[in-house]
């Protein structure tokens, strides 16, 4: 599971609502569960492919103090992994049957594609909605630990008394928004050096 956070004013429901719009159309099927804090979207190819079911993708939306959360996953689908289990054991007595491990890498790609698609529709609209991986506005203050006045993001000494605000500047991610500590080396949602 993929999980990047999108900061500003936005909600789980515009973003699965701009989803369920980009995907409904094509080949694709797309539909919300849930609305409000947490609302998960299931998107699927259409075509059936022989030997299995369509490749699926559930997102999941999560109200976010600064914005939404975003987790991008393949959807867990049993047909896929009993085929898969039958064609291993099999392959050993036929050899042909390796042609059924192929069309399960075909699946594989095609989620694949599926899940970038999916990152290019949220991206595309969270842009359009003035998200973006940096803390929003709103949360572009921090309270000084001496004085308890409350500074702009970026100043290096408290307005009122002075001290020095490196401590307590919050930041985040660039890749994957996620909001990180002063002085760690990677993030912990991406692994990007920071
Ligand atoms: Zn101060
Ligand atoms: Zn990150």
């Amino acid at each position: 599971m993929e999980q990047r956070i999108f900061h500003g004013n936005i909600t789980p429901d515009e973003v699965a609502r701009a989803l369920v719009a980009e995907f409904s159309r094509s080949n694709f099927q797309a539909q919300q569960f849930g609305k409000g804090n947490q609302v998960v979207v299931q998107i699927s190819t259409r075509q059936f492919r022989q030997g299995g079911g369509p490749t699926a993708m559930s997102v999941t939306l999560q109200k976010h103090p600064d914005g939404v959360a975003v987790m991008v996953g393949q959807q867990s689908w049993l047909g896929v992994a009993a085929s898969l289990g039958k064609t291993a054991f099999s392959a050993i007595h036929n050899p042909f049957l390796l042609l059924g491990r192929l069309e399960a890498l075909a699946q594989d790609i095609e989620s694949l594609q599926l899940s970038n698609e999916v990152w290019r529709v949220i991206e595309t609209y969270t842009r359009a909605a003035g998200a973006t991986r940096e803390l929003s506005e709103r949360f572009r203050r921090m309270v000084c630990e001496y004085c308890h006045v409350a500074n702009e993001v970026g100043e290096s000494r408290c307005i009122a008394c002075g001290a020095p605000l490196g401590n307590v500047q919050p930041k985040t991610c660039l890749n994957c928004g996620f909001v990180v500590r002063p002085g760690e080396p990677f993030c912990p949602n991406c692994h990007s050096p920071l």
